[in-house]
């Protein structure tokens, strides 16, 4: 049983950079750079599981990367579809909401 997430996002959209962009619940807009997004994956191929080393890093990432596709999982989570064929990451929404400051 998952904990309810402390912020939703209530929208998921783009900025005139091509960045993600989310608007929480409580009105707070995160900008996320989407090369830096793709390389904080929690997902097991790109995080070791047990470790925690990561095994993709940033210099691993197309400078060019492209969010294809960023779908609801649940009522806790983002998945994300990579330009780089990469789509087994899942983003709750309480570690995307502690990446923005
Ligand atoms: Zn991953």
């Amino acid at each position: 049983m998952q904990d309810l997430p402390n912020f939703i996002p209530k929208l998921v959209t783009r900025n005139s950079q091509g960045e993600l962009k989310i608007i929480w619940s409580d009105e707070k807009e995160c900008v996320y750079n989407l090369r830096k997004l793709r390389a904080l994956c929690q997902c097991a191929l790109c995080r070791h599981e047990l470790t925690g080393e990561r095994l993709v890093k940033l210099e691993d990432i197309p400078e060019n990367i492209n969010l294809l596709k960023a779908e609801t999982v649940g009522n806790y989570a983002l998945h994300f579809t990579w330009s780089d064929t990469h789509t087994t990451g899942i983003y709750s929404f309480d570690y995307l909401r502690s990446l923005c400051n």
